[in-house]
């Protein structure tokens, strides 16, 4: 069960908007790290959009969980987005940041973030 969803498109479109004006740099709105890149390519889920700055079809999601009882230390783990239910089942609650990212040009940006509750999901 999914609960307490935070949606960033707003805050992604002023960073496209800041690109497009010149504000912020390629270099710098393409900056995504080595592990979510190599993330997107092995365990990213294809979304149908083009990367908003290369226009390549090289745009993936990918779903970072942090567990939310207990210790906050240990950084979130990037799961392949069918796993997310069994993950809440043997995790308990968690906190899930969807992110995009492009293999192609290293954009990034997160899309969402939102509670996975382990009580009431789907078995299977
Ligand atoms: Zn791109």
């Amino acid at each position: 069960m999914r609960q307490g969803r935070t949606d960033y498109r707003l805050q992604r479109r002023g960073v496209l908007r800041a690109y497009r004006e010149g504000a912020r740099s390629r270099e710098d709105v393409c900056d995504a790290h080595p592990d979510l890149v190599r993330a997107g390519i092995h365990i990213g889920t294809e979304v149908r959009d083009d990367c908003p700055i290369c226009e390549d079809h090289a745009l993936r999601q990918v779903d970072y969980v942090f567990e939310r009882k207990g210790r906050r230390s240990t950084g979130g783990r990037a799961v392949p987005r069918e796993s997310l239910t069994r993950q809440a089942e043997r995790f308990g609650d968690l906190e899930v940041y969807r992110v995009e990212v492009c293999v192609r040009c290293h954009w990034h940006h997160l899309v969402e973030s939102f509670h996975l509750l382990a009580r009431g999901t789907a078995v299977g």
